[in-house]
């Protein structure tokens, strides 16, 4: 499966990782910039960190702990 990446900007690419999201297993977007990557998920609009990483099947995402707020 590779995803479909939308490049923002020069340093902002986003793109959407089916299934996700770690509290509903829903479609999160995936947003990385030089801060960082953030996963939205629409479905429950829970935002978590994750630690994005290519693997050799494509992106691995390892989500951080839920959002605690
Ligand atoms: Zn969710």
């Amino acid at each position: 499966m590779v995803p479909e990446v939308t490049i923002l900007g020069e340093r902002t690419a986003e793109l959407t990782l089916p299934g996700g999201c770690p509290i509903c297993q829903g479609d999160v977007q995936l947003r990385m910039s030089p801060d960082g990557a953030h996963t939205f998920c629409a479905a429950c609009h829970v935002i978590t960190k994750a630690k994005v990483a290519f693997g050799q099947d494509g992106v691995v995402l390892t989500p951080a702990r839920p959002a605690e707020a």
